[in-house]
């Protein structure tokens, strides 16, 4: 039977061909961002208890309403930004299943989206399916800075959506106060809905605060801000996230979601909300994190691989143009078979891909872990 593609040009994700590599290879994997540790005992203790008590059924299609409720608080704590969980909150599977719903219930055939290169690898995708077209607007290294002039010239009468990754995954990067304001400026007064990528809001260093879109009312009443769970509580395989919109953009939102999910795991929703009630819980991960960048990139340092610098995420770039010239998706290879380190090549995050001579390795892994990926990576000349 002929079938016709709807992403002809679509593969595995980087993600399972460099962590399949790394495994083939007995490679460590600093390749697909994951946690080598676990999350908090109480965490586990807590949906554990929900399952044993039998919280195994269905729970209401926008989310447990308790869950909202928490999540709502702590958008309170965090931003002092008021939103209301019965009508702008729903929880999803995964910061994944946000994005794509959220694409799904706005993007129509031949509707622009401008994506931010590098850019995460779901996004295109779920624009595709819809029979949107991806604008791209491609930065450069090393600073990979948004010029807001030439990025205003890709807004046309198309455009239907932008979508904001901060702190940004793969480069590490964050955006500014500034940045965010230039892109209210630029779509006040249009129907250009903005998806703001937050999931990790909590991962960002040296005391910078995150701006999240919920720190600017106007833009917010126009965009769509997605989280995940995993990312904030070390637990990636759980696949809960939410969304968090005005409710006009929740109600569309909510129509696609009940049909592609309806809605989400139970009990870790119940035991989520139970660790919730610690704020302690999220606002130590700056530090912690940080930790980890400094440490891994101070044992790195006087390698022949260059540190760019990690502002957030459990990201960062490293350069390799001091030991070889060739593509990013064979340097990450050759890495990963001959010098037991899986990493992921920066180009494929763009439309166009674009030479950095980087690749992204993540540093959530234990500080022995990262001794040990060091040693190797400095054998590197
Ligand atoms: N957005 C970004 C920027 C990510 O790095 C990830 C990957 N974890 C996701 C979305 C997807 O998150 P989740 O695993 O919760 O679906
Ligand atoms: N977000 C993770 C990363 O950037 C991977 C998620 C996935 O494997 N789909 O590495």
């Amino acid at each position: 039977m002929q079938i016709k593609s709807k992403l002809p040009s679509v593969g595995t994700t980087i993600f399972s061909v460099m962590s399949k590599l790394a495994a083939e290879h007995s490679a460590i994997n600093l390749s697909q961002g994951f946690p080598n540790f676990d999350c908090a005992d109480l965490l586990k203790e807590r949906v554990n208890f929900h399952m044993t008590a039998g919280k195994n059924q269905y729970v209401p299609m926008a989310g447990l309403p308790i869950l909202r409720e928490k999540i709502a608080n702590k958008v309170k704590l965090t931003y002092s930004a008021t939103v209301n969980p019965e009508t702008e909150i729903t929880i999803t599977a995964g910061a994944t299943q946000a994005l794509f719903t959220a694409i799904a219930a706005f993007i129509q055939k031949d509707d622009e989206v401008i994506l931010i290169e590098p850019a995460y690898d779901s996004y295109a995708p779920a624009v595709e399916v819809m029979g949107g077209k991806v604008v791209p607007y491609a930065l450069k290294g090393p600073d990979f800075k948004i010029n807001w002039l030439d990025f205003a010239i890709l807004i046309s009468s198309k455009t239907k959506m932008i979508i904001i990754n901060t702190p940004h995954n793969p480069i590490g990067k964050t955006l500014k106060k500034s940045d965010i304001q230039k892109l209210d400026e630029l779509t006040r007064g249009t129907d250009i809905l903005v998806i703001s990528d937050e999931v990790y809001e909590h991962l960002i260093y040296d005391g910078q605060v995150h701006q999240s879109v919920l720190l600017f009312p106007e833009l917010y009443k126009r965009s769509l801000i997605v989280y995940s769970f995993g990312k904030t509580f070390h637990n990636t395989g759980w696949k809960i996230g939410y969304c968090i919109a005005p409710d006009y953009l929740s109600k569309e939102f909510r129509k696609v979601h009940q049909f592609n999910v309806f809605c989400v795991n139970s009990f870790v929703q119940y035991g989520l909300a139970d660790f919730l009630s610690e704020a302690s819980h999220y606002l130590e991960l700056p530090n912690f994190y940080q930790q980890k960048r400094d440490y891994f990139s101070g044992l790195l340092e006087g390698s022949a691989l260059k540190a760019l610098p990690s502002e957030g995420s459990y990201f960062q770039l490293f350069d390799y143009s001091k030991i070889s010239n060739e593509p990013d998706t064979e340097f990450a290879k050759r890495l990963t078979i001959e010098f037991g380190v899986a990493s992921i090549p920066l180009s494929v995050f763009y439309t166009h891909p674009l030479q950095n001579n980087c690749v992204r390795l993540c540093f959530a892994k234990t500080e022995e872990t990262l001794l040990e990926a060091s040693k190797r990576l400095k054998c590197l000349k």
